[in-house]
């Protein structure tokens, strides 16, 4: 998917791993860099894509194993920092934390350096010269955040098209979710488009009217 808007911002999806993790790489025009959020497992083809572009930043909207398999790769290409919530701090580095022992089936433990910078809840995020603010949106997960600029919400594995993110994983809660759903996303306007972690992209509106989990 791809979408040219509001300061020409291009998103372009790219499933990965054997959970289809979106990665997203976004991108100004006429220029080659770009930021990427959760680079998921088994990242040949958005490294493909990324080429010689100067990466800016890895944001992850939570550690979960699946969004973090490319960090590693992607971070010793391209020597950018990661950007992760405070509540994970200490999942990048330890494989029990960020699931991966829990389905070595799926890839086996991942293990990657910690984050280089802190998201908190309401921080306005200056990346390729733009301004996103962050939105803690626990439930998933503790640390999990959603990223807005304008109408786009990258929201990880909070809000799906008609479904919710899990919350029997370490760390989650289904109160906290509920909360995040209705006390942050919900707040934003119907036409804001999300870009979930897994799955086709929806907006506020479809979710707030369809949607059978909340
Ligand atoms: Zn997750
Ligand atoms: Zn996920």
């Amino acid at each position: 998917m791809s979408d040219m808007t509001r300061h020409e911002l291009k998103i372009e999806a790219f499933p990965l791993g054997p959970l289809q993790t979106n990665a997203y790489l976004l991108t100004l025009p006429d220029t080659s860099r770009g930021v990427v959020i959760d680079p998921g497992m088994n990242p040949g083809p958005l490294l493909k894509r990324i080429g010689d572009m100067e990466i800016e930043a890895i944001v992850l909207t939570h550690a979960h194993f699946d969004h973090i398999g490319g960090v590693d790769e992607l971070r010793r290409l391209k020597g950018c920092p990661v950007y992760l919530h405070d509540a994970e701090a200490d999942w990048l580095t330890n494989p029990k934390r960020n699931g991966s022992t829990m389905w070595p089936e799926l890839g086996g433990p991942i293990a990657t350096d910690p984050a280089e910078f802190a998201l908190a809840d309401r921080q306005q995020l200056k990346l390729l010269g733009l301004t996103f603010q962050v939105l803690h949106t626990p439930g998933h997960s503790p640390g999990s955040v959603s990223l807005l600029y304008g109408q786009h919400l990258f929201g990880g594995d909070v809000l799906f098209r008609l479904s919710v993110g899990r919350t029997d994983l370490p760390g989650g809660s289904q109160l906290e979710l509920m909360e995040s759903i209705h006390g942050k996303l919900f707040e934003l306007p119907d036409d804001t488009i999300v870009y979930p972690g897994h799955g086709p992209k929806t907006t506020i509106g479809y979710e707030r009217e369809h949607n059978p989990y909340v």
